[in-house]
């Protein structure tokens, strides 16, 4: 009787150039098991799939060597080695059935080894160890390729990120666009980027994780500050440079100016400096900025317990505490108080406002600097390369250019962070309170810290009930 047999087969991606396909592999392998008698029963075949790639299962050749052992099969016919075993784990896995099987068959159409003999299973070793070096070198290749694709500006494949087009990663979607825009105006004007997490996740933007709204902080922090808004093409996160020391350009549409994109980096970057540690939201206008009028003590809002939805009583209040090291007794309901700051607050950004106008946007004046320091960087580069130097010259010139050029760089990041910060301010200058109320509340505190160093609140005295104005001192700047 005829013995048996499986057929392996298994295409893949470094096969795509010599076209190896599946479909031939197989009729390869079932010439070869009626030249040699046998009846092959079964095709295992894994698609697509490398066999180098450690984390990879191949479900096909789990499923043969399962069948292999129990006897289903007594033997395997495949195309070569190569396409059978590239990881030496796998054959050793093979092997040790060969070596309990002494009568299972093995064939490969290229004739390259027979894990049938002893022989071959120590030539098979040897073969398997110098594929999967090979392998380690095909990988490295493709990620070369990956880099020279990169260092040509073309963009990576995979999902459009937010900002561009669905369907075409390198057309900006104006509305995502927008968003960003909006976003990236708000983080100028002192808006926390959880803050912006969270209405994003409202309002359906940005872009969440596939059947939930939610997106993590440094999702949203890597949308609002990607190289990718200026059109730099990045490798592994790093912005790339070409020969010439100059960022490489993608082949998308830009949404962000450079002066746009690095005042919002800047500003990212300096929050993260200034306070690290305290992202903690404040909840009340003026927690932290009134101090109590006895003790002088910071004074922070507190909820009412006794404050329901429908209630009289005050959803809030200001309240000098023996816990944070005050007095303990001082304390004003929170909304009217908010209410008077306010209005004076407005009133006062108002008038400075009419007589300062919004700063014209300007150049940053040392960019010619910067371009000639940049030109020098790109005329070493060139220098080594058509060998006018060595690299151990290059090396000991570049890198005091390269500080000059950071440090430029960050002075310009910082100039046009200035720059930004003051022109969305300025656009506070005439609101109502009822749109001031709508705004974010870091924007609130920050706008009232514009006119107000501190706010004083003086002891109600006995039995007061209305509150009075006059007992409420704003400190100005
Ligand atoms: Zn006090």
């Amino acid at each position: 009787m005829a013995r048996k047999v499986g057929i392996y087969t298994r295409i893949s991606r470094d096969d795509e150039g010599d076209a190896m396909g599946v479909a031939r592999q197989r009729q390869d392998c079932e010439h070869l098991a009626d030249l040699r008698s046998w009846q092959a029963v079964k095709v295992y075949e894994d698609n697509d799939v490398s066999a180098f790639k450690r984390n990879v299962v191949r479900d096909e050749f789990e499923l043969m060597l399962q069948d292999l052992r129990s006897g289903l099969i007594q033997g395997i016919v495949a195309y070569d080695l190569d396409r059978l075993a590239r990881q030496p784990r796998d054959l050793e896995r093979l092997i040790e059935i060969y070596d309990e099987r002494p009568r299972a068959e093995f064939a490969t159409v290229t004739n390259d080894v027979n894990l049938a003999a002893p022989d071959g299973r120590t030539m098979a070793r040897v073969m398997v160890a110098f594929a999967n070096k090979s392998s380690h070198d095909a990988s490295r290749r493709i990620k070369r390729k990956h880099l020279e694709l990169a260092r040509q500006g073309r963009d990576s494949g995979g999902p459009a990120p937010y900002g561009w087009c669905k369907d075409d990663r390198t057309k900006v979607d104006p509305k995502a666009a927008q968003a960003i825009r909006t976003a990236q105006q708000e983080i100028l004007a002192g808006v926390r980027i959880g803050t912006i997490r969270t209405r994003w996740q409202e309002e359906g933007l940005g872009n969440p994780r596939a059947g939930t709204k939610r997106m993590a902080h440094h999702h949203v922090e890597h949308i609002l500050t990607s190289p990718r808004l200026v059109g730099y093409r990045t490798y592994h996160g790093e912005i790339l440079t070409g020969d010439d020391g100059e960022p490489v350009m993608g082949e998308w549409e830009p949404i962000n100016t450079l002066a746009e994109w690095e005042a919002v980096c800047a500003a990212v970057a300096e929050r993260k400096q200034q306070r690290p540690g305290q992202t903690l939201a404040r909840k009340y206008l003026l927690s932290g900025i009134a101090r109590c009028g006895l003790c002088k003590t910071k004074i922070r809002g507190q909820v009412n317990p006794r404050w329901k939805p429908g209630s009289k009583a005050a959803k809030y209040s200001y309240q000098c505490s023996v816990v944070n090291g005050g007095c303990g007794k001082v304390g004003r309901t929170g909304e009217p108080v908010d209410k008077l700051i306010v209005e004076l607050v407005l009133e006062d950004q108002r008038d400075k406002a009419a007589v300062q106008d919004v700063p014209p946007e300007q150049q940053w004046p040392r960019q010619g600097e910067l371009d000639a320091v940049q030109a020098d960087i790109g005329r070493l580069l060139e220098a080594e390369k058509s060998r006018q130097i060595t690299v151990s010259t290059l090396l000991q010139l570049l890198p005091d250019k390269e500080r000059e050029r950071d440090a430029l760089k960050l002075e310009r990041a910082r100039f046009y962070k200035d720059q930004k910060q003051s022109q969305a301010r300025a656009a506070t200058g005439d609101l109502s309170p009822t749109e001031f109320f709508d705004l974010p509340i870091e924007r609130q505190r920050e706008t009232v810290l514009r006119s107000l160093s501190a706010v004083i609140i003086h002891p109600a005295g006995r039995g007061r009930r209305t509150f009075d104005p006059t007992l409420i001192d704003p400190v100005w700047r």
